[in-house]
């Protein structure tokens, strides 16, 4: 068994962001500034987009992009019951009515057939999640949208690197999230990004993302003159730090080479998983890319003798970190007593996600710490006679 506990997700920083956090330091530009600017500009080129909006979160992304469709009361939005809680609360915020849709149970995407069913005349629009990093399948997604008059809000907090069709993530609805947050694919500690094609709705979301001053007031301290700003709208405190951008920075250009290490831990999962009765992701769909954010097992009694929260409570035993990615949206209290939602609205989320576990898949794991994952994951698997026989779930 390892010594040390591996933490889950944790993130590879190197000394080149090292030395940029410490030079924004030595300069005293902290706030938001020129390293900002230049991550913008440097996702947007990476992007292959015009315009990119640097925020604090990918939450903060989320709601500015719910806020452009000044909702009125009752107004709803369609999303998928298997992500994570800020995808509904943005939402929320921003004054909609969030309306959940089921997943389908290979790809734990929201299923296409269920956004359908929950189309009202209220309908505003649909926020996906490209869950753990995989597509979900746009094309109907569009045509839906397009039909019904909604607007497309893609979650890519999994998803940076994620294709579809050679489109890429975040570029295929009218607005995209990402997130930077410490265990995503590229990290800033906190941090997040918004993208569109849409220059009305990128201008929106910079007002809005800092207290509602007019666009020039991110220029107000640079050496071009000092400009008044207006206050235009009670707008929120979004912005991006230097500091945050620093890390920002060294990281993008390296997102292929963590890409390629993940996608080949992945192989590594899946090659020494594939004798045991865990269930394991569904292959990759043609002419897609995945981002390989998420490596989710799923585990129950009947297939390898162990209940999913034994399972966390035996690789914890073992050093090893894991996640719950995600206890399905109606398991949680607030909702259920806000929205009346019950769990088994969305069997297919709500069964998942009570068995589901993330193994550790970030750009910091040693092929040592890969190794000690597999061990302990067969060990436990092991101990049970279904696993043995390759019994499937
Ligand atoms: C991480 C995550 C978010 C929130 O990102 P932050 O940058 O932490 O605000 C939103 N949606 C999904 C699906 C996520 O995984």
């Amino acid at each position: 068994m390892r010594d040390a506990f591996l933490v889950f997700g944790q993130p590879l920083i190197e000394q080149a962001e090292i030395d940029e956090v410490v030079d924004s330091l030595n300069k005293a530009w902290i706030g938001t500034g020129p390293k900002v600017h230049q991550f913008e500009k440097d996702f947007a080129a990476y992007k292959g987009v015009p315009y990119a909006a640097a925020v604090n979160s990918c939450t903060a992304a989320l709601h500015l992009a719910c806020l452009t469709l000044e909702f009125a009361p009752g107004d709803e939005v369609i999303t998928t019951a298997m992500t994570f809680c800020a995808s509904v609360n943005s939402i929320i915020h921003a004054g909609g009515t969030p309306v959940l849709a089921d997943v389908n149970p290979h790809t734990l995407n929201i299923d296409p057939a269920a956004i359908e069913a929950r189309i009202t005349p209220r309908t505003r629009a649909i926020m996906v999640v490209h869950y753990a990093g995989r597509s979900c399948d746009m094309d109907p997604i569009m045509d839906l949208a397009a039909r019904h008059g909604l607007t497309v809000i893609e979650d890519c907090a999994h998803a940076i690197e994620t294709e579809y069709k050679g489109r890429t993530a975040g570029t295929i609805g009218h607005i995209g999230c990402f997130s930077f947050y410490a265990t995503k694919n590229i990290v800033t500690g906190e941090g997040g990004m918004l993208i569109s094609s849409d220059k009305a709705a990128m201008d929106r979301c910079k007002i809005m993302a800092l207290h509602g001053m007019s666009a020039d007031a991110w220029a107000r301290f640079s050496d071009a003159g000092y400009k008044h700003y207006q206050v235009v709208d009670h707008g929120f405190k979004y912005n991006m730090m230097d500091i945050q951008a620093a890390l920002g920075l060294h990281q993008l250009p390296r997102i292929d080479r963590y890409w390629n290490h993940r996608a080949a831990i992945w192989q590594r999962y899946m090659q020494a998983f594939a004798d045991l009765g865990i269930g394991l992701p569904a292959p990759v769909e043609e002419n897609t890319v995945h981002a390989y954010h998420l490596y989710t097992i799923r585990v129950n009694r009947e297939c390898c003798g162990v209940e999913r929260d034994q399972m966390l409570e035996a690789l914890r035993a073992r050093n090893i970190g894991v996640g719950v990615h995600y206890l399905a949206i109606p398991e949680h209290p607030y909702y259920q007593k806000r929205f009346g939602w019950r769990p088994e609205e969305t069997p297919h989320a709500t069964a998942y996600g009570r068995e589901t576990i993330s193994l550790p898949l970030s750009a910091k794991l040693s092929e040592r710490d890969v190794d000690d994952v597999i061990e302990a994951v067969r060990e436990i698997c092991g101990a049970c006679p279904a696993a043995r026989t390759g019994a499937t779930a």
